[in-house]
């Protein structure tokens, strides 16, 4: 296929500029994850999903084949509100650069991706300015209802100076789970520096590429991913714009994410833990094909074990239900091949996706309500990053069904 919208992601390293990038798992056509269907006959237009590896830097990408607006457009439909662990893992994040910042009342607070204000009211509450960057129309609209200034845009260089010139330079800057959906990488990381002050940090939130390798989530790549990101690929993509890898958290949030500190070349010195998360992710094998290969193998034999599970469960009468019609469980929906009939539905807080159907697989989506009628005896838990949060739900709604995730192997849970 050639209808790749540039080289970036397939031939191009988004990050380091490097050519020569390598296959790692080719998934196939896809529907995009967040395309609903309206009907159960509407077809879901499919494009290649094939993650790729720069072997330089180590970033993980995939090519681009439709606008981001296709994908971030006015109807995005995630909600992080929706989920009461990611609130909790914002009011965290608040309490925690409040005392390592010393911010004060007052303070600038700017969040890139900032979603419905699930965490930037935080921060309000505790004081601070607070100013919004979204690119998606129906959330910022909820943000702005909840009184959080935002600018409906995305973001990147130009953005960034108007951004500047109309509120000032932040003390901090979030950028939570964005930068994996940035297609322009080195734009982005352009309008940061551009934001930047001596005294201003970017944190920046993001799934590990290690640790998605290493624990076969191989359902976190889907088309709203452009980029699987490390220590050694954030350092390698930072250098050119003046800014500076100086800190790296470990979370346990999406599986296991690091928060990446990023401030302007030369005006903090550099934690240690940067070039200790450098080490482990090369001993771990991050430049290697050792671990590509043994990453797509792992991968394959989930996306088999999940079909073979369902043909069980169906050839001993079973009822089998979904939780969660998140982007990843429809990366795997659609790998496994499962079809409509396999599932008889799935179950969803966000109000935006219910009466509609999963895209390639047209499952129905219904609210979490109306999971008890469905009387299903087997739930397949799809978030599986907030399983025991999904876990404890099914148990209260569905007290007899057992609950299960598929990744990284069927295993019951609860
Ligand atoms: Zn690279």
């Amino acid at each position: 296929m050639t209808d790749e919208l540039t080289p970036r992601g397939v031939h191009t390293c988004r990050g380091c500029g490097a050519d020569g990038l390598v296959s790692v798992l080719d998934l196939g056509r896809q529907p995009l994850s967040n395309e609903m269907a309206l009907t159960t006959d509407e077809p879901s237009p499919t494009f290649p999903l094939h993650l790729r590896v720069c072997p330089t830097c180590g970033l993980g990408q995939i090519g681009e084949y439709v606008l981001p607006d296709r994908i971030f457009g006015a109807e995005y439909p995630y909600l992080s509100s929706v989920s009461t662990s990611w609130l909790a893992h914002a009011g965290e994040y608040t309490r925690h650069m409040t005392e390592e910042l010393g911010l004060a009342e007052g303070d600038l607070v700017m969040e890139v991706a900032s979603n419905d204000g699930y965490l930037l009211t935080q921060m309000r509450d505790s004081g601070m300015r607070v100013v919004g960057i979204e690119p998606a129309g129906m959330v910022a609209e909820i943000a702005r209802s909840r009184g959080v200034e935002t600018v409906n845009e995305f973001f990147g260089l130009a953005v960034a100076e108007q951004v500047a010139q109309t509120y000032g330079r932040p003390r901090l800057i979030a950028a939570n789970n964005v930068m994996a959906h940035v297609p322009d990488l080195q734009d982005f990381l352009a309008g940061m520096s551009h934001l930047c002050d001596d005294d201003t940090v970017v944190t920046v939130e993001n799934p590990s590429f290690v640790t998605q390798m290493l624990e076969t989530q191989f359902d976190t790549i889907y088309h709203e991913h452009f980029c699987y990101l490390s220590a050694h690929a954030v350092a390698a993509a930072t250098a050119g714009v003046g800014l500076e890898l100086t800190r790296v958290e470990k979370l346990t949030t999406h599986g296991g994410s690091n928060r990446y500190w990023l401030t302007r070349t030369g005006t903090r010195e550099a934690h240690p833990s940067v070039a200790e998360t450098i080490a482990e992710e090369l001993e771990a094998g991050l430049l290697t094909q050792e671990l590509w290969d043994d990453f797509a193998t792992r991968s394959r034999a989930v996306i088999q074990g999940l079909r073979t599970w369902l043909d069980e469960q169906h050839a001993a009468g079973r009822t089998v239900a979904g939780y969660g019609a998140a982007a990843k469980g429809n990366t795997l929906m659609n790998a496994a091949g499962v079809r409509h009939d396999d599932l008889v539905l799935v179950v969803d807080g966000s109000e935006a996706k219910q009466g509609k159907f999963l895209p390639g697989s047209h499952v129905p989506v219904a609210a979490p309500s109306d999971l008890a009628a469905a009387a299903p005896d087997d739930v397949l838990v799809l978030p599986w990053n907030i399983a025991p949060e999904i876990g404890r739900l099914v148990g209260e709604l569905v007290p007899g069904a057992t609950s299960w995730i598929a990744v990284p192997e069927m295993r019951k849970i609860g």
